[in-house]
């Protein structure tokens, strides 16, 4: 079988499209014919290389994936063969004090699939039994696919760590990439008004279709200000950042009082400017968010499956295409997400 693979860390001409062992399940693990997968931001990090992060070479990247169950571990019980299932990458140990609390993205050896561990962006692969959700007959591969990581990302930060409410006004910053097109879609759904930014007016027609009542194009108007000016100078009460960097000032700037600004993710830069006073002044909260619990995942991809929600679909690449796949995300060409599927499905 084939897959998406590379032999060290670099640029984008490590990535090549090579020959695999066809993967055995182990007791707990289910064996899946991939059908579509997703790219994330995770899979440029895990091809550059990060601090820290120690891959076995050759490494397959990929983190979200959909397909059919070819056959199963004998101590898996949730699946048979013939069902279609997607993945959810994060593995938690299920033993340390976040685990036993129900917090499995907070567990102290959280691990998540083509990030610290062999990913799913090939032909067949083997996945742990936990790390599966089912897909219900019907829904497209490259929705089944590419919705998991984001929406459950997206559904954490929005609903459980920001505790969204319906009167509640909020701001997505990058709403063209996969985590904030999600997070237009929970807010609209969830919260009030819904803000968003983005890089250019096609995109922005993008994230007002999928629900942002306000859309602000970055390169040419200063955010914040645009958001004093639309709320009567009180700023929203909720911020979605995963970009940072030089906007972090400026997302600080753009919230009300009591306002909370929740990120998971620093794109454009890890060790921003912070204004302190502002932070205490107007007792503002900055909450960190990562991934999600199984029942967060459950409960956002349930409003996927049921059409409430709905990946935007950027292109469908073959796999042997995956570097082109890495441009789009990497040079923030389109809306939404970039799905591969196996040379052999198209
Ligand atoms: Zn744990």
């Amino acid at each position: 079988m084939k897959a998406v693979q590379f032999t060290g860390h670099g640029g984008r001409d490590v990535i090549e499209y090579g020959e695999r062992p066809e993967p055995t399940p182990g007791p707990d693990e289910v064996h899946v014919d991939v059908k579509a997968a997703a790219l994330n931001h995770l899979d440029i990090w895990a091809r550059r290389g990060m601090p820290g992060l120690n891959l076995e070479m050759p490494h397959v990247p990929g983190s979200d994936a959909a397909g059919v169950v070819v056959d199963t571990g004998e101590e898996v019980t949730r699946f048979e063969a013939g069902d279609h299932v997607a993945v959810s990458a994060g593995v938690s140990c299920g033993a340390c004090e976040f685990c036993r609390d129900g917090e499995a993205s907070m567990c102290v050896r959280y691990q998540v699939l083509g990030e610290h561990l062999p990913g799913v962006h090939a032909e067949s692969i083997t996945v742990p039994e936990a790390n599966l959700v089912p897909v219900p007959d019907g829904v497209p591969w490259e929705v089944a696919g590419s919705a998991s990581l984001v929406f459950q990302t997206a559904w954490r930060m929005l609903v459980s760590r920001a505790e969204l409410s319906p009167t509640d006004s909020v701001l997505v910053l990058g709403a063209s990439g996969g985590v904030g097109h999600a997070a237009v879609q929970i807010a609209d759904h969830v919260g009030g008004e819904v803000y968003a930014t983005a890089s250019s007016e096609e995109k922005l027609g993008y994230a007002a279709d999928l629900g942002a009542d306000h859309v602000i194009d970055y390169t040419e108007h200063d955010y914040a200000a645009e958001i004093r000016e639309h709320t009567g100078k009180r700023g929203v009460d909720v911020v979605v950042d995963h970009i940072a960097g030089e906007s972090w000032s400026d997302s600080l700037g753009s919230l009300a009082k009591g306002g909370k600004l929740v990120t998971c993710g620093a794109t454009a830069g890890g060790n921003p400017h912070t204004d302190v006073n502002r932070i205490f002044w107007n007792q503002l909260s900055v909450l960190g968010s990562t991934m999600a619990t199984p029942g967060e995942a459950d409960d956002v991809l349930s409003l996927v499956w049921d059409g409430t929600f709905e990946p935007q679909i950027r292109e469908v690449l073959p796999m042997s295409e995956a570097a082109r796949a890495h441009e789009l995300l990497e040079n923030r060409e389109g809306f939404g997400k970039v799905v591969l599927k196996p040379d052999s499905e198209l």
